[in-house]
């Protein structure tokens, strides 16, 4: 489970930021996830849950998960769909099954709360 290897990351990122910051609580972080970010999200929180118990700075801080949409662009017409990671099966204007992904691989520290 790398997700708590990337919790681990960002821990050490709060730390410094709280550091810099002359700050000691977190109240809240907000990260932005994509589809296609290779990040499980239940597993994300579970380790950020089990983390944060042993950890004086994150301790009762609320992780808030915004997820990202990828777009899928046709390389035939140049046609684009939203999805939520679930890639399409063809081009819904003219069924090309050729598409490329564009975003939905953010893995992004988007606002953190402290004092
Ligand atoms: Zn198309």
């Amino acid at each position: 489970m790398h997700e708590i290897s990337l919790v681990q990351n960002l821990f050490h990122q709060l730390a410094d930021l709280a550091k810099q910051n002359k700050m000691s609580k977190v109240i809240s972080v907000t990260m932005q996830i994509g589809p296609l970010s290779g990040v499980v999200i239940d597993s994300f929180q579970f380790g950020f849950d089990i983390l944060s118990k042993d950890d004086d700075l994150i301790r009762g801080a609320q992780l808030i998960i915004n997820t990202t949409a990828v777009t899928y662009r046709c390389s035939k017409c140049g046609a684009t769909q939203q999805s939520s990671g679930v890639k399409p099966d063809g081009c819904s204007a003219c069924d090309e099954q050729f598409l490329f992904a564009e975003g939905g691989d953010e893995l992004i520290l988007q606002k953190v709360e402290m004092e």
